[in-house]
């Protein structure tokens, strides 16, 4: 395994190790049990969503014991005018998911706005289930009535990044994750 530093600069802040790859990995792989068990037989079809969770996919996909399928999709936000508010359009969906067991994969929940919007549109498909499943919630910035199916972990409101999330740009490479240093 490599060192990992425990303190890296992202452009103008600093980031320590908070979760190592070592224990990301492990808890991944309970979570791809837990899910084998659930839908044997079923052949999920994993959404996961760009770009934040593409390291998680991989990590999770390799442990299935499983049939499945994944597709990757991305979710954009932007204002409306006053009169038709915010939006949220799906990116990427060209599956048809009507009568499928659908997986969303997230890196992180924070408000849980984005997932609940995203939920809203494909509900509108007629999935035959549709659950979440997110690496990393954020319990106390939770700000709608959201059912997480398998989350990997409860963290408090830290910024954080690696293992997929960035900032700014930067940092989706790390295979640790770091949390903002002050
Ligand atoms: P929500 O709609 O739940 O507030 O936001 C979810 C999205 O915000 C995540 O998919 C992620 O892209 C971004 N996000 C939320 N918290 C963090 C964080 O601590 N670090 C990073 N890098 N992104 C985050
Ligand atoms: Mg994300």
């Amino acid at each position: 395994m490599t060192k990992i530093s425990p303190k890296i600069a992202l452009h103008d802040k600093v980031f320590e190790v908070y979760l190592e790859e070592s224990q990301i990995e492990k808890r991944i792989a309970d979570m791809a049990d837990q899910i084998s068990k659930d839908y044997e037989g079923k052949r999920p079809l994993f959404l996961s969503i760009l770009n934040g969770s593409f390291m998680f996919a991989a990590s999770l996909l390799k442990k299935l014991q499983i049939d499945s399928e994944i597709s990757f999709v991305k979710v954009a936000s932007y204002q409306g005018t006053e009169t038709t508010g915010d939006h949220t359009e799906l990116i990427g969906l060209n599956e048809d998911i009507s009568n499928r067991h659908i997986l969303i994969l997230e890196d992180i929940v924070d408000t849980g706005l984005t997932i609940q919007s995203l939920k809203r549109m494909l509900t509108d498909q007629n999935p035959a289930s549709l659950e979440v499943t997110t690496l990393f919630s954020k319990p106390e910035a939770l700000q709608v009535d959201l059912m997480l199916k398998y989350v990997g972990f409860e963290i408090p409101k830290y910024f954080v990044v690696g293992f997929g999330m960035d900032y700014n740009g930067l940092g989706r490479n790390l295979s640790s994750v770091y949390k903002i240093s002050d």
